[in-house]
């Protein structure tokens, strides 16, 4: 073994750089960062290829003091913090002093700086690493950054740069963050030569919004606000409508800045459980505001994830302020008829100047505020992720089928059909097409899924009956037994005491078969192959791992999605009356657990505005 050595000040930069610049958005954030500390009121960023051939960054901060600009290039040199203690108290975006160093040792680093008491300017340049001498220079106050040839000491990583316009969409994002969590910076971002951002100063976080995801997404957005003795926590989060299919649409800032946190991220996937297509992932613009003595920023060197002191709480203060929010809100799918005339997938059929055009508006719309009669788990349990455990499960065996506000809609077949229902609530009901239930309500009309709408009330119903314990099963007097799969007989037997809690009993009879010898009431009638199979698909998630809380939730869903009324079904006037009285049951009577819409609405005011009964 070789003696040891103390390795010298380049090589430690070149370390460090390995690990805060990674790619040319990494020089981007860094230099945005020192920006915001220095207090600019206006930035300026101008890339070429992707920021391999040039990153020029300008802003109008404090500057750099004269004498302090080798400083600012010396690894460990900061402005920010002195002490160890500094770093419980952290108020600014930097304090690790590594990043000027990092970046001056992989590229040809160009620096002009002024502080607003100086005359003059001074200027530097560093080439890969090698230190030139500060020399006076004319310029404005503040500072300017050139960066060019980065990485070409590197070659490896040089070579692993993507594509100028993937590299340029790192650097794209990376400014959106600042300039979501900064609405007040003026910024502008330009790409070859060409502006792709330029953002005026505004007080207010939704004119940004509005400018980097438009009009339409930008007005679906809910305000959530919520205040707690150490968080203060506010934003935006989407309509349940309003969804991507990756997390790129959530954002997350900690005093300022941009983090990535699993568990909040777990908490805002938690909040729209059942409200979002499975797979679809909700949008979020959130900003956490915490005391800094209670977070360690210090964690990783790019500083984007950090650690709470009480993760917990902030988990349930998140999950409650977005759950609370969505129940005062009337989340019904608004129909809103297009004013501006047919809209292209619209256009196909004969173009009639008389018919005006039907489309859904994710917004919220002038409704009926619904009464939540049941308290979701979600909001009133305090104990963060996890079922509230149902443990003393006991299960009535052919107990009372309904109770007040019970599951039964469909008690009979549909003999006395009727054309027009009223409720009990005096609204005025006609089941159209088989599927469709049409209201008459004060505030205009509603169209219901009949199936979608049973589908919520069971789903909530089994949910409730299996926390409480008392799902209705039904005992088999002669067990049956079913052939699968080796896959899925493994799966199913694996889960018994899963399954067991939503009423199945289940047991392995060698080899690939089954027995069951008690199942769910709801679901008489229903072919055990055909459903033990559906069981093991959904007992077998895609993603890594998942919760028991989320196959249960999957098997909940599949459950009331099984019992039920379908479409094509044509229901008495009671079964009619019945299933809408229970629609204000239920938490969220306006999404089915798969989050496709129950209901849709065409307000009064709509219908007269078409008819041109309003001025
Ligand atoms: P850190 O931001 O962690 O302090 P950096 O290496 O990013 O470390 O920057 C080193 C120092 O250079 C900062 O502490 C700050 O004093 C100074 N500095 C860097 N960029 C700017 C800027 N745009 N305006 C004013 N001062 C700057
Ligand atoms: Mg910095």
């Amino acid at each position: 073994m070789p003696r040891i050595q103390q390795l010298g000040a380049s090589i430690v930069n070149k370390i460090a750089a390995g690990e805060v610049i990674e790619r040319p958005a990494s020089v981007v954030k860094e230099l945005l960062e020192n920006s915001v500390d220095a207090l600019a009121n206006r930035i300026d960023v101008e890339i070429e290829a992707g920021g391999s051939e040039r990153i020029r960054i300008v802003d109008d901060g404090e500057g750099i003091h004269p004498e302090d600009l080798l400083l600012s290039i010396t690894a460990h040199a900061t402005s920010k913090i002195r002490t160890a203690e500094d770093l419980f108290g952290v108020h600014t975006l930097g304090f690790r002093g590594e990043a000027l160093a990092s970046i001056a040792e992989v590229s040809r680093f160009h620096v002009r700086s002024r502080t607003a008491d100086s005359v003059t300017g001074m200027e530097l340049v560093v080439d890969c690493g090698a230190v030139g001498t500060p020399q006076p220079c004319g310029c404005a106050v503040g500072s300017s950054f050139d960066i060019t040839n980065l990485f070409t000491n590197t070659p490896v990583r040089r070579k692993f740069l993507k594509r100028p316009a993937t590299e340029f969409g790192h650097i794209a994002e990376q400014f959106t963050r600042v300039a979501l969590s900064h609405p007040r910076l003026h910024m502008r971002l330009v790409h070859n030569g060409k502006d792709v951002f330029d953002l005026p100063p505004t007080e207010r976080l939704s004119e940004r919004l509005e400018l980097f995801y438009g009009r339409e997404l930008s007005e679906g957005l809910i305000w959530v606000e919520s205040e707690t003795a150490d968080c203060r926590l506010w934003g935006y989060v989407g309509h349940p409508s309003q969804t991507k299919s990756t997390r790129k649409g959530q954002y997350l800032f900690l005093n300022g800045r941009p983090i990535s946190d699993r568990s909040l991220s777990h908490a805002l996937t938690e909040a729209y459980r059942g409200l979002v297509m499975v797979g679809r992932q909700p949008i979020a613009f959130l900003f956490l505001e915490i005391d800094p003595a209670l977070v360690d920023v210090n964690v990783h060197p790019t500083k984007s994830e950090v650690r709470f002191q009480d993760s917990q709480q902030l988990y349930r203060q998140l999950l409650s302020v977005i759950r609370t929010t969505f129940l005062g809100l009337p989340l019904e799918t608004s129909l809103r008829v297009d004013p501006s005339g047919p809209v292209s997938h619209h256009a196909r059929g004969p173009a009639d100047p008389h018919q005006r055009h039907l489309s859904i508006d994710s917004s919220r719309g002038p409704h009926r505020p619904f009464s939540p009669h049941v308290s979701s788990p979600a909001v009133s349990g305090s104990s963060g992720p996890g079922f509230p455990s149902a443990g003393n499960t006991t299960v009535s065996v052919n107990g009372p089928s309904s109770s007040p506000g019970g599951s039964s809609p469909v008690s009979s077949t549909a003999e006395s059909t009727s054309p027009e229902t009223t409720t009990d609530e005096g609204v005025r009901a006609l089941q159209i097409h088989d599927c469709y239930l049409v209201l008459e309500t004060p505030e205009g009309m509603t169209v219901v899924d009949q199936h979608a709408l049973h589908e919520r009330i069971l789903y909530e119903q089994f949910k409730q009956r299996m926390l409480d314990g008392e799902i209705e099963q039904q005992k088999l007097l002669v067990p049956e037994t079913v052939e699968l799969s080796s896959r899925e007989a493994a799966l199913v037997t694996e889960h018994a005491d899963l399954l067991a809690k939503l009423g199945f009993g289940i047991e392995s009879f060698g080899h690939n078969t089954v027995v069951v010898n008690s199942y769910p009431s709801r679901l008489r009638g229903l072919n055990f192959s055909e459903l033990l199979q559906d069981l093991s698909d959904r007992l077998e998630q895609p993603e890594k791992a998942p919760g028991r809380r989320d196959i249960l939730d999957s098997l909940l869903q599949m459950m009331a999605c099984k019992a039920a009324i379908k479409a094509g079904h044509r229901l008495a006037s009671e079964e009619i009356a019945s299933l809408l009285e229970q629609r204000h049951l239920i938490d969220d009577a306006h999404h089915c657990p798969h989050g496709r819409p129950t209901a849709l609405v065409l307000s009064r005011a709509e219908l007269d505005r078409q008819f041109g009964r309003l001025g």
